[in-house]
């Protein structure tokens, strides 16, 4: 099977682990790697795998969402009351089930592999997704 992968570099978005008893649970900062790697059941007619110049939804995406955004868990309570108080219009949050970063790397498969079907149909799918939070920590989901 052919794979290709594509890498979206140096996303800034910031999260947070409230249950974490160290500096994980304070607000931080990374500048973030996403790498798609794809599989498709055939090439196209151009004898790709997927056509990297039309994932623009990919990248429409990671500018509206994640770009300078906060991705928070849904369960995090101190931040639902920030967010609902005059300090909220300071976040451009991001909601997810748990905001670890094994936590986005689901949310961003299952969001990735929504849009990627909506574009490309069933031929192509995502096998992994690679998250990076720096050069030294990442994730990798291979559903
Ligand atoms: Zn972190």
């Amino acid at each position: 099977m052919l794979t290709c992968s594509k890498t979206y570099k140096d996303i800034p978005f910031a999260h947070r682990q409230p249950l974490h008893e160290g500096h994980c649970s304070k607000i931080h900062g990374h500048n973030w790697s996403i790498t798609l790697e794809f599989q498709a059941s055939e090439l196209d007619k151009n004898g790709f795998v997927v056509d990297f110049g039309k994932l623009k939804y990919i990248k429409a995406f990671i500018d509206s969402t994640l770009d300078h955004a906060c991705l928070f868990s849904k369960d995090d309570a101190i931040i639902g009351d920030l967010a609902n108080s005059s300090y909220g219009d300071l976040f451009n949050i991001c909601w997810v089930e748990n905001a670890s970063c094994e936590g986005i790397a689901l949310f961003l498969y299952e969001t990735f592999s929504k849009l990627i079907k909506e574009n490309e149909g069933e031929r192509v799918s995502i096998k992994t997704i690679t998250l990076h939070e720096d050069a030294k920590n990442f994730v990798t989901y291979t559903p």
